[in-house]
């Protein structure tokens, strides 16, 4: 797995030390979005493999009790079997990914949305405003980033086209079998093999039946549906972040948190060594990256706030005079009072 070098320890110490006053919002929305990620692996590769159980049982009644070859009329009956599982399949990862959309993009919002509530609380004013426009942002970045496209390609698209070649996959191994004469069960059987490891595996089990099959599926069946569905979870992670932090009033940019796991030097360098003038990597306010710059990026985002106690002073300082802080009589007119 791409994670297996993933070590967080040095992110969460960096999380922890940009953060400062913050690091608790910090590590909070760190440890959720680590946990969204492991949870999602393991529910759509969970999809992946009732799919192919229900077709290797389709294909075992088939053979019946005696070992029987696959033949090409138990390929046709087989067919609908396939056809009727990778669509399930294919609605049930289309429902995950979007589910996980909505938990990244929440998750980012977490620590800006944190912020603000506690610092206006402590001047006394109402936090149901800014909880309606966090929510009301959580639901519109959810859509967006299920809604944009991949070179014209939506995400749904997306889905259905791993799906597709998954679906193709299962395919080309059980006509294998049905050409090279196989009993149905060993076919079945290696079908379970594959989706619980990889095209590798398989062949070391099934060796002369998968000679010629290996170079023409997957590596592993569910790769391209766990990569695709990663991908998603961490734009919206960065969609809510970013867009959290721009109607935070004391939100001054976004800070890129370079994953220390980068076997190479990549395009995330070049952004965490960025600078505009706010500190090497922080990104002003209207100018925030575009996140992630390629799949399976393990980089983070980390709003840049005023202090706790600058911020609650100049909210005081504000309530006795509105125009003697321009930047939160706007916020306060065009997203408090707006929402
Ligand atoms: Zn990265």
């Amino acid at each position: 797995m791409a994670d297996s070098h993933f070590n967080p320890s040095q992110l969460i110490r960096d999380l922890q030390y940009h953060a400062g006053p913050y690091a608790k919002y910090a590590l909070e929305a760190r440890k959720k979005y680590i946990e969204l990620r492991l949870h999602q692996d393991k529910r759509i590769q969970q999809v992946y493999i009732r799919a192919i159980r229900r077709v290797a049982k389709q294909l075992k009644e088939l053979s019946g009790s005696e070992a029987s070859p696959v033949k090409v009329r138990h390929l046709l009956d087989v067919e609908r079997a396939i056809a009727e599982e990778f669509a399930k399949l294919n609605g049930n990862v289309d429902e995950l990914t979007k589910e996980y959309i909505q938990q990244g993009v929440i998750t980012g919002t977490s620590y800006s949305q944190a912020i603000t509530l506690n610092a206006i609380k402590e001047i006394g004013l109402a936090t149901t405003p800014m909880l309606k426009t966090y929510t009301r942002l959580n639901t519109r970045a959810a859509e967006a980033i299920y809604a944009r496209t991949h070179k014209g390609l939506a995400t749904s698209d997306l889905i259905w086209n791993n799906s597709k070649r998954a679906e193709q996959a299962v395919r080309n191994i059980i006509q294998e079998g049905v050409v090279t004469g196989r009993d149905a069960k060993e076919v079945a059987e290696a079908l379970e093999k594959y989706v619980l490891t990889d095209s590798k595996t398989m062949a070391i089990n099934y060796p002369d039946m998968m000679e010629r099959i290996q170079s023409r599926v997957p590596l592993r069946l569910s790769y391209e549906a766990l990569r695709l569905a990663r991908t998603e979870m961490t734009a919206a992670y960065g969609e809510g972040t970013i867009a959290a932090g721009r109607v935070s009033p004391s939100y001054e940019g976004t800070r890129w948190m370079l994953s220390p796991s980068h076997p190479v030097k990549d395009i995330c360098d070049t952004f965490a060594n960025a600078d505009f003038g706010l500190g090497k990597g922080v990104y002003p306010k209207g100018e925030e990256p575009m996140f992630p710059p390629h799949p399976n990026c393990l980089c983070s985002l980390l709003p840049v706030h005023e202090s706790p106690e600058d911020f609650v002073e100049r909210l005081r300082v504000w309530q006795k005079d509105r125009h003697s802080q321009p930047d939160l009589e706007e916020w306060y007119q065009n997203i408090y009072k707006a929402a």
